[in-house]
Formats: structure tokens, C-alpha cells, sequence
């Protein structure tokens, strides 16, 4: 099995004015004067918390990145945030397509484009993908979320797709304390490396990152995180709460066999 990296991403989700975010990244900064070999820990704050929490982790192992992006490099586009500008504020990874955002009527199109935009400018996108409850009684998860990546991938090159991570997140999972169970996670998860190699290569499925995210928390993230084909976890809540989040990290590290 090759030596994936595991991912620790906390989406922040629309929680922290300013003050907040400073006091988030200040506990977690301190938590965290190291991460553990193999692992790599990043922060999704609201954007406009993005500099403020930038000033602070800056002399810690933790990445940044956003919770959306723009595909259009500047111009008349009120609200949003190119590439280029979250890099300017220290981003380098981008959450597209997060369920919260398609329910707000992002489209598969516009998910496309996101990524396309993201690995253009040099951000690494993690990719969402997820069915609802609905899809997964009856028993379409598998075709929905194949469907759900070749579109969002559409067009990224050979040479592009080892830098793009896939977060595959239930809709029923999150925000709803309902996890899936390790097992249900890892056969979706190893599912879409199947999707990967079918259009791409056996190794580029093999390198590529698919996290899971749903309700992970500290009592569970062990459990999912010792996996096969999950190598790291989108987490929401538990992000919001340093204890938990370390803890998640730690179980990150711990040794599955
Ligand atoms: C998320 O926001 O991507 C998420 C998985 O949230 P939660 O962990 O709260 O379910």
C-alpha cells in the first residue's frame, strides 16, 4: 500500500468573527507546535477570518485554506474570491463543491470549473462529493458519486490529478452526528479510487488523497481513519473544538495494526 499522507482538514464552516478565529488559531497553534510525521493538518476558516488566522498559525505546522473559490481571475463578480487572492492570504488548499454550497445551487458545472481554476492557479482542491439519504436507500450511491467525479473533474489533466484530494461526505452525515460506519466509508471511498483509476491510471489512483467527512469526531476518527482507501477526514464540528481536533489528529497517528 503506498504511503498516503493523512489529511486533518477542519472546515470551519460560517463560525469565528475575527476575534474568534484568533483565539481558534491562537489554542490550536499551541496545541500543535508539531504534527505527526505523516500527517498534515489544515484549517478552513471563513474568508474573512483567512489573514487573521494566517498571522497566527504561520510559525505552526498547520496549512490554510478556504471554504470556496471563484474561477474567474478578477472583474466584476461581487462576493466572491479568486484564486489568486486566497493565495495572496496564504491559501493553499480550497474546499470545492461542498454539499453546503451545491444546496445553494453550485452546480456540477460550476464545481468543474472551480477545480480547474484551483489546480491552474497552484491551490490543491479538495473536491466534495456525497448522497443524500434518499440516494443511498436506493442504492445509487455508488453511480451518483461516480457521476459526481467525472463531471467535477472534467478536464484535469494526467499530470494535474495527483494534486487534487476527493472528500467523499454523506449528506446524511453532516452536521447530523450520524457517521457512516468505517465500513460503509471505506467501500464508497474505495469506490471512487476505482473511478480514479478507470480515468486516469492504477497509480494515479494509488496516489491520489480521499478523505472521508461526516460527524468525525474523537471517538470515532481512529476507526475511520484506519481505513485502506481513507486517508484523512473533512471534519466540521469537532474542528470548532481544540481538544477534539487534536485528538482526531492523534488518532491520525496511531499505529492500525
Ligand atoms: C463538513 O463540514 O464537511 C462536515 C463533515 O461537518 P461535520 O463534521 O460537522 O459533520
Amino acid at each position: 500500500m503506498p504511503n498516503r499522507t493523512l489529511l486533518i482538514a477542519g472546515n470551519w464552516k460560517m463560525n469565528n468573527d475575527v476575534a474568534e478565529a484568533a483565539k481558534l488559531a491562537d489554542e490550536l497553534a499551541q496545541a500543535l507546535p508539531e504534527v505527526p510525521a505523516g500527517v498534515e493538518v489544515l484549517v478552513c476558516p471563513p474568508t474573512i477570518d483567512i489573514t487573521t488566522v494566517h498571522d497566527r498559525i504561520q510559525a505552526a505546522p498547520i496549512a490554510l485554506g478556504a471554504q470556496n473559490v471563484y474561477w474567474e481571475a478578477k472583474g466584476a463578480f461581487t462576493g466572491e474570491s479568486s484564486c489568486d487572492m486566497l493565495k495572496s492570504a496564504g491559501c493553499t488548499y480550497c474546499i470545492i463543491g461542498h454539499s453546503e454550497r451545491r444546496a445553494m445551487g453550485e452546480t456540477d458545472a460550476d464545481v468543474n470549473a472551480k477545480v480547474l481554476a484551483a489546480l491552474e492557479a497552484g491551490l490543491v482542491p479538495i473536491m466534495c462529493c456525497g448522497e443524500t439519504l434518499e440516494q443511498r436507500e436506493a442504492g445509487i450511491t455508488d453511480e451518483w458519486i461516480a457521476m459526481q467525479i467525472k463531471l467535477g473533474l472534467n478536464g484535469v489533466s494526467e499530470e494535474k490529478i495527483r494534486r487534487v484530494i476527493i472528500a467523499y461526505e454523506p449528506i446524511w452525515a453532516i452536521g447530523t452526528g450520524r457517521t457512516a460506519t468505517p465500513d460503509q466509508a471505506q467501500e464508497v471511498c474505495e469506490n471512487i479510487r476505482a473511478v480514479v483509476r478507470k480515468l486516469y491510471s492504477s497509480k494515479n489512483a494509488r496516489a491520489i488523497s480521499i478523505l472521508y467527512g461526516g460527524s468525525m469526531n474523537d471517538k470515532n476518527a481512529f476507526e475511520l481513519l484506519a481505513q485502506p482507501d481513507i486517508d484523512g477526514g473533512l471534519i466540521g464540528g469537532a474542528s470548532l473544538v481544540p481538544e477534539k481536533f487534536v485528538e482526531i489528529i492523534n488518532a491520525a497517528n496511531q499505529p492500525t495494526a
